[in-house]
């Protein structure tokens, strides 16, 4: 097992700075403007999938190293460098997590690839699993699946929302019902392959902020796809659902939900990047701006909101490390780390952006600056992927061992 260590070794370090480096002289000088254009950054996407970055290779690598910390440490350089575009590079990731999680070998290689596509020809993907009266309720999914065995094709009707890249992806990953007497124990995960019929794109979504990364309905009527289709394949959904409906297994996770935990610790770190962006933007503002005489930050008022603000993106990077080498280690999270990792960071990242705007002034509020991009981006953070009050959720259950509602 790795031990937990704070020092990144040489190969961690030399990624960190590569991925740093496109951050800064790539994602950064393109960041407002994709933000006020409210679309996906195509060419940035191309130009990341050409040095490595958007490409399987450079993920797998990352999700495989025995520390854990390869994808925190890329998130954060990414998010570091703008989050609209940074998750525009990484939403793909969250479906191909849905597919390593519950898919079969074979699954994995045909459909993974076809996420990304390769540099001469970017693709993007889409974890669908939210619907209008189904947030973070999973168990109120609707969308249902019904298996045709003389064709051996599931046919999939619903709607599903808010999904990143939800339309434009080359593959969606659908998270739908296969029985509904089941709740969420009766859902299963599809895989919808490129141009299949009955697949479109409903409303997009114009949003506060991450405006570069595209979020959209998906509407499913009469999609048919192949048997191979399903996740883990119907050998194993048959016998999952029957270890249920006998009583077997009363607690325990669904498709959706093992793939939320599995990436909370990366979004995280997400969140992470964003707050020291804009902590380092405040910091270099306080030393040059100049009010009755002297730089702001020799004001205590000023300088303490600093230290309060890197003392709380430092710890939101421990909460997250930790969560990310217990995950690589096979550790498990008996008091709900990965939540606690990815709800301290959020609520970090929103803070510390607002803070950030309160030391810019006047110049904080303004576009002219970078913090109030980084403000609206930090918004979504209490919100996706769990919102922080389902994170507190979770963890007082995994604490107290008590059902709390
Ligand atoms: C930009 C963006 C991108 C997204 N990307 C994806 C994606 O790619 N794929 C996908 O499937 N989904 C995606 N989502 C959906 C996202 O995960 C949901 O918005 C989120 O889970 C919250 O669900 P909801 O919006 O329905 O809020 P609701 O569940 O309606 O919650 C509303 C409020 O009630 C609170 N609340 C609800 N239940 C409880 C409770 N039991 N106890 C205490 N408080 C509670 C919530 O915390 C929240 O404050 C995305 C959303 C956005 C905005």
């Amino acid at each position: 097992m790795a031990e937990f260590a704070l020092d990144l070794n040489e190969d961690q370090k030399a990624v960190r700075d590569w991925i740093h480096g496109f951050a800064a002289d790539v994602m950064r000088p393109a960041a407002a403007e994709w933000d006020e254009r409210e679309e996906t950054p195509w060419p940035i996407i191309q130009e990341a999938a050409k040095i490595g970055i958007y490409s399987l290779d450079f993920y797998a690598q990352q999700f495989f190293d025995p520390t854990g910390l390869g994808i925190p440490m890329a998130m954060e350089e990414l998010f570091w460098g703008d989050a609209g575009i940074a998750l525009s590079i990484v939403g793909t990731g969250l479906a191909a997590v849905g597919v390593l999680a519950n898919g079969t070998e074979e699954q994995i290689g045909t459909w993974i690839p076809q996420m990304y596509g390769d540099a001469g020809d970017v693709k993007v993907a889409a974890f669908c699993s939210s619907e209008p009266d189904a947030g973070s309720d999973v168990s109120a999914i609707r969308t249902r699946a019904v298996y045709d065995e003389a064709k051996d094709e599931w046919v999939l009707n619903g709607t599903k929302t808010w999904a990143t890249n939800g339309g434009i992806a080359n593959v969606h990953v659908v998270v739908a019902v296969v029985d509904p007497d089941l709740g969420s124990r009766g859902h299963a995960s599809f895989i919808v392959p490129p141009g299949t019929p009955g697949l479109s794109q409903g409303q997009k979504f114009l949003k506060h902020g991450i405006r570069a990364s595209h979020t959209a309905e998906v509407v499913l009527e009469d999609v048919r796809v192949p048997g191979s289709c399903l996740l883990g394949g119907k050998e194993k959904l048959d016998e999952r659902l029957a270890r249920v409906r006998e009583g077997r297994r009363k607690q325990g996770g669904n498709a959706a939900m093992a793939t939320f935990e599995a990436s909370r610790p990366a979004v995280g770190a997400q969140a992470v990047g964003i707050a020291r962006a804009a902590y380092e933007v405040a910091l270099d503002y306080a030393k040059t701006r100049v009010q009755f005489g002297r730089p702001i930050i020799d004001n205590q008022g000023v300088a303490f909101q600093l230290a309060d603000m890197r003392t709380r993106v430092d710890a939101a990077r421990l909460l997250v490390w930790r969560a990310s080498w217990m995950a690589a280690t096979k550790q498990p999270f008996t008091a709900a780390e990965g939540s606690m990792s990815k709800l301290f960071a959020g609520e970090t990242a929103r803070e510390v952006t607002a803070q950030a705007m309160q030391i810019l002034g006047g110049n904080g509020f303004t576009r002219e600056y970078p913090v109030e991009r980084m403000h609206r981006d930090a918004a979504i953070y209490t919100i996706f992927e769990g919102t922080s009050e389902i994170q507190r959720l979770v963890i007082a259950r995994s604490i107290s061992g008590v059902p709390i509602r």
